[in-house]
């Protein structure tokens, strides 16, 4: 192909990748394949490379090029970049209204332009020739920072507007008025105003990443989306698939309005937000907030409120400003995702790659209609910043779908008793070494099996022969532990719907039926019980052995190693394996944290069915010919008594079959009544 050839050729094609580009990531719609997509661009890029020198920077094939950069150049915005002022209530949307009816007494009506808040970054754009040439941050307003080579790795924001004929086109459909003064003011140079954002899907797939590679997490997607535009490498803000909504036309291209913008941006190939509406009145702008306010969770990317602007230019400019922000506009904020609870404790949970996590248990508090019980600290750092202590009260606050984050502290309301908090030396898991690496912010434990084993034991808890409890496969519950949300299995009881939804595998519905499983699975038959808590060489029989020969759990706890070895079938080992469980600190507390979080063993007591050994207490050793032990005990049961395993002074009888044992000698010794088979029997009939 010739150079003049090729040239023209890969004109066209640009213009129609841009087109195609501006279909799927501005209008969300497709008119090729994402295979002929590909075989264009590939045609443009081997073009490209035949003939470098006509490589331009609005090619596609361009958006992520540059070198990281030493710093950012400065830029002066043509006019301030302004923020809002803040309203809360309809009241005081009314106040606002008043305010500027009196400040121009002349307009007698007021119509407004209702938009959706993204919780982003504001940008500044500057088209020359229909061709990016700068794009900067807000920075203080008056001059931001160059960050062009970042904004143009974002797929919706074109790095080339769409041709003027097209435009047009657009505008004709859309609001035939604008076109004649539209063809005489465009000479292709245009500035925009608009938001960079991540959607919630993306914020939630880059913490997950960053977990995985042990990094610590953002704690919302503004952040993401402001630490991904002020970056100084390219390449880095292109992993992370920024998205954008263009939302003021700066340049007069004929628009009257504040609706005219935005026809002309997204004629223009600009994304802007379909779900921005004209309102004709207050009123209208009420039902505007009404019905986004409850179904913001619905929507893709975080909104906190709406914002409101005089619709009519002329009025909106003479209306002018108030310190930084226009009269003519107001941020009509949403209110209820954030509560004020108290941090009960702050634990220090695992993660996959062995990240130390401090996460805050909370009194359960409401949060957009859901009760949170747990805030993520993130880091060390993060809880530093925060200076929260154990015992603060403090506001937190749910974005969307992820773990609710801890605000600020109200340190007025400390009492003095508030505990600070420090990251432990040693695991809470394993209690292997706990490491800081340079230029890290998290702590990691040593112990390279150390979230393998907790995760083992919660998967064998929720097991069929011990707690069995449905929905919660691997997958779960290691997101569970991911998140913070559960170190050990007596935490899955303190688990709600409000902790789960905001989670990826769950849906409200499949969130309420694990909330639903955990809260009847509470209550255990207590062999299951015994099996649950995982006591080595403790299997589904011995477990019902011990349930049997203690009945409950405190007096399993506090048997003597003798009073365990005593029991037929469970062996020295087994004993000396169960006496030891039950007196390690952590167990301890571990069984204390069970029955806290509302485990309760179901009785089995079978009726009595008369009263005639009521009060009476036996003790069976030896092997008895007519019954085997359990069907004794359950004899004496029936008529009234209790059975023991170990002989003491409030014994009523030791019933003795062959080969009795010690506690045979006991009984001698303390004086207890001693009965062999036969009389048991004539006792009991
Ligand atoms: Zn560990």
């Amino acid at each position: 192909m010739k150079r003049q050839e090729a040239k023209q050729r890969i004109e066209k094609l640009k213009k129609e990748i841009n087109y195609h580009r501006y279909l799927y990531h501005v209008l969300d719609r497709q008119e090729i394949s994402d295979a002929a997509h590909d075989a264009l661009k590939n045609e443009l890029e081997e073009l490209e490379l035949q003939f470098p020198e006509l490589v331009t920077a609005d090619s596609p094939t361009q958006r992520v090029g540059g070198e990281p950069l030493e710093k950012f150049k400065k830029v002066a915005h043509s006019a301030p970049m302004l923020s809002f002022n803040d309203a809360f209530s309809e009241e005081e949307m009314r106040e606002w209204e008043e305010r500027i009816v009196k400040l121009l007494p002349k307009e007698k009506h007021y119509s407004y332009y209702c938009e959706l808040k993204i919780d982003g970054l504001a940008i500044s754009l500057i088209y020359e020739h229909e061709v990016l040439k700068t794009g900067s941050t807000r920075g203080d307003g008056k001059v931001g920072e160059d960050v062009t080579q970042n904004l143009r790795t974002i797929a919706s924001l074109p790095l080339r507007l769409l041709e003027k004929e097209r435009a047009i086109a657009s505008i004709r459909k859309l609001k035939k008025s604008l076109v004649p003064g539209f063809k005489k003011k465009y000479r292709g140079r245009v500035e925009v105003r608009g938001e960079v954002f991540i959607t919630k899907k993306e914020f939630a797939r880059i913490n997950r990443d960053r977990k995985k590679q042990g990094a610590s997490s953002f704690a919302n997607p503004r952040n993401i989306a402001a630490g991904s535009v002020r970056q100084l490498d390219p390449k880095v803000t292109a992993s992370r698939r920024l998205d954008s909504f263009a939302y003021a036309l700066m340049s007069d291209l004929g628009q009257e309005t504040h609706e005219d913008e935005h026809i002309l941006l997204s004629a223009l190939g600009l994304k802007t937000n379909n779900n921005n509406k004209y309102c004709k009145s207050l009123r209208e702008v009420f039902d505007f907030y009404t019905r986004w306010a409850p179904n913001r969770e619905k929507l893709p990317y975080e909104i906190d409120g709406i914002v409101v602007i005089v619709n009519d230019n002329s009025v909106f400019r003479r209306l002018g400003t108030v310190g930084k922000a226009s009269r003519g506009a107001i941020a009509y904020k949403f209110a209820g995702m954030e509560a004020v609870t108290r941090v009960e404790d702050i634990k220090v949970q695992v993660g996959r790659g062995g990240s130390l996590t401090p996460v805050a248990t909370l009194r359960p508090a409401r949060v957009a209609g859901v009760v949170i019980t747990h805030a993520t600290l993130h880091n060390m750092d993060e809880t530093i910043r925060l200076d929260v202590k154990i015992g603060d009260t403090v506001i937190v606050q749910r974005a969307g779908d992820v773990i609710p984050d801890i605000v600020r502290v109200l340190p007025k309301l400390r009492t003095g008793k508030e505990r600070a908090f420090r990251m432990p030396k040693k695991c809470p898991v394993c209690g292997s070494r706990v490491v800081r690496h340079k230029g890290e912010v998290a702590h990691y434990c040593t112990n390279k099996k150390c979230f393998a084993r907790s995760h083992k034991w919660i998967k064998y808890f929720v097991s069929r022969g011990a707690f069995d409890i449905e929905g919660l496969g691997d997958k779960i519950i290691e997101q569970l532990m991911n998140e913070g949300l559960v170190s050990d299995p007596a935490d899955l009881f303190k688990l709600t719907e409000g902790d789960l939804v905001p989670l990826e595998r769950f849906a409200a519905k499949s969130a309420a039926n694990l909330v639903a499983a955990l809260k009847t699975g509470k209550h255990i038959s207590f062999p299951r019980f015994i099996y649950a808590l995982g006591i080595k060489h403790v299997g589904e029989e011995t477990a019902i052995d011990l349930a049997k020969n203690f009945g409950s759990v405190e007096s399993l706890q506090h048997a003597t190693l003798e009073q365990l070895q005593s029991i037929r079938d469970i062996g020295g080992v087994v004993a000396k394996s169960v006496h030891e469980w039950f007196r390690d600190k952590e167990n301890v507390k571990f069984l204390q944290n069970l029955k806290k979080a509302g485990v309760k063993i179901k009785s089995e007591k079978r009726e009595a069915k008369s009263e005639k050994l009521r009060g009476k207490t036996f003790v069976f050793t030896g092997e008895l010919g007519r019954f085997t032990r359990d069907e004794a005990r359950d004899k004496v049961r029936e008529l009234g008594g209790e059975s023991a395993s170990s002989v003491s002074k409030s014994t009523a009888y030791v019933v003795i079959g062959s080969d009795p044992g010690s506690k045979y000698e006991k009984a001698k010794k303390l004086g207890v009544k001693i009965l062999n088979e036969k009389e048991f029997l004539k006792l009991i009939s």
